[in-house]
């Protein structure tokens, strides 16, 4: 059985005082889960983070870092200065930093080899357009994304990674893929790893992420292939976030 990874991811929201009791309600219900949990808090606070989290059930982490070591790279972040933080898991090629920033799928595989050179565990996002849906080739764009980082790195990093499935169509949107639609392409996901190394297939989690909530998480997370969630919006509620890792 493979473990399973509800993961929030809080985006630009929150402040010191909002997280404080955010974290306060997650910790206290957190209790006894048999699911992983973690949190990826923007970078200002993940002292914050670490000093509420430490020793705790929950595991931190970011949401993006520089495919850099150092230097002169203003404004950016290194995976050793993640690590410094206590962190343990970093989003890599969220939609939003493709799409917003124009993150390659070849600087996700950079930023994905840096942050396991330092010893963090990646969490890389794939997932298709709204259009590349309608098109028919969402297998062809996410088995691109998955592509790059294994041509990178290697079919056996992913052992040490998790990949989140999250269409673009359903982040942020209030529009949740069916489970059916978002089993189809976490089994085409672990096939295509299979076909190249079944055991790495076999343990990796595959998270779902776009829309996941209270009311539609149970139904998701019991398809064969979702190993768990990465939550936006309903991470920064710690009732619907508690109720996403008691389903899983
Ligand atoms: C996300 O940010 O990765 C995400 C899935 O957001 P939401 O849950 O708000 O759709």
């Amino acid at each position: 059985m493979r473990r399973k990874l509800v993961a929030g991811n809080w985006k630009m929201h929150g402040s010191l005082t909002e997280n404080e009791a955010l974290l306060a309600g997650v910790l206290a219900g957190v209790a006894g889960a048999k699911t992983e949990v973690a949190v990826c808090v923007p970078f200002p606070y993940l002292a914050q983070a670490q000093a509420k989290l430490n020793g705790s059930a929950i595991a931190w982490g970011a949401q993006n870092l520089s495919q850099h070591g150092k230097g002169a790279f203003t404004g950016e972040v290194s995976a050793a200065m993640l690590r410094d933080f206590g962190c343990k898991y970093v989003i890599v090629g969220h939609s939003e930093r493709r799409s917003l920033y124009g993150e390659t799928d070849a600087l996700v595989a950079e930023k994905f080899e840096a942050a396991q050179a330092a010893g963090l565990v990646p969490i890389l996002c794939v997932g298709e357009t709204l259009s590349e849906r309608e098109g028919g080739i969402t297998e062809e764009v996410v088995a691109r994304q998955l592509d790059a980082v294994i041509g990178k790195s290697g079919v056996g990093a992913l052992a040490d990674a998790v990949v989140a499935y999250e269409p673009v169509w359903a982040i942020g949107t209030g529009k949740t893929a069916t489970p059916q639609q978002a089993q189809e392409v976490h089994a085409f996901i672990r096939g295509k790893i299979a076909g190249l190394d079944p055991a790495v297939a076999e343990g990796l989690i595959i998270q779902y992420g776009g829309s996941m909530k209270a009311s539609n998480a149970a139904e998701l997370l019991a398809q064969p292939d979702i190993d768990g969630g990465l939550i936006g919006g309903a991470s920064l509620v710690a009732e619907e976030f508690l109720a996403i890792c008691k389903a899983a």
